[in-house]
């Protein structure tokens, strides 16, 4: 289980090894996802809070990058944090998420990214539930969620 102080230590020292790594040109990232997509994953934006895909939806499943198909987050860790944006306690593994320090908008904050893909996803938070702590706040343009009969074994 990832506590805050992992966080801090991946983004201050260094992140896992990803089970992979997508590397594509800007370009190809604009060709390839539909804009709204682009814009979250490859260019940093924020989605409006509550209209959003996956802010209210709470079906099983497995939540994948929208850009390369990494399994990110499992339903099981998803939760309700009134925030506007879907919530996850937990990454579905270690190595699947990367961690940046960001100061943009004059606030302190962590970034999290896709790690195989590098795609931003949204950041983390140290105000989520116990045990651990952790509020993954994720834009929902940069999910796809697979149902678990979906999922190829
Ligand atoms: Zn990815």
């Amino acid at each position: 289980m990832l506590r805050w102080i992992d966080v801090l230590t991946f983004a201050k020292y260094g992140n896992p090894e990803p089970p992979r790594r997508v590397e594509k040109t800007e370009a190809e990232w604009a060709a390839e996802l539909p804009p709204a997509r682009f814009r979250v994953l490859r260019q940093h934006a924020t989605e409006p809070p509550y209209r959003n895909a996956y802010c209210r939806s709470y079906e099983p499943g497995e939540y994948q990058c929208a850009g390369c198909g990494t399994p990110l987050f499992d339903s099981t860790t998803k939760y309700h944090a009134i925030s506007g944006w879907p919530s996850f306690t937990q990454p579905a593994a270690r190595g699947a998420i990367q961690y940046h320090f960001d100061e943009s908008h004059n606030m302190q904050r962590v970034e999290v990214r896709c790690n195989v893909c590098g795609g931003h996803l949204g950041h983390v938070f140290p105000d989520g539930p116990a045990p651990a702590g952790l509020r993954y706040c994720i834009n929902s343009e940069s999910l796809v969620r697979v149902g678990e009969d979906e999922i190829p074994s």
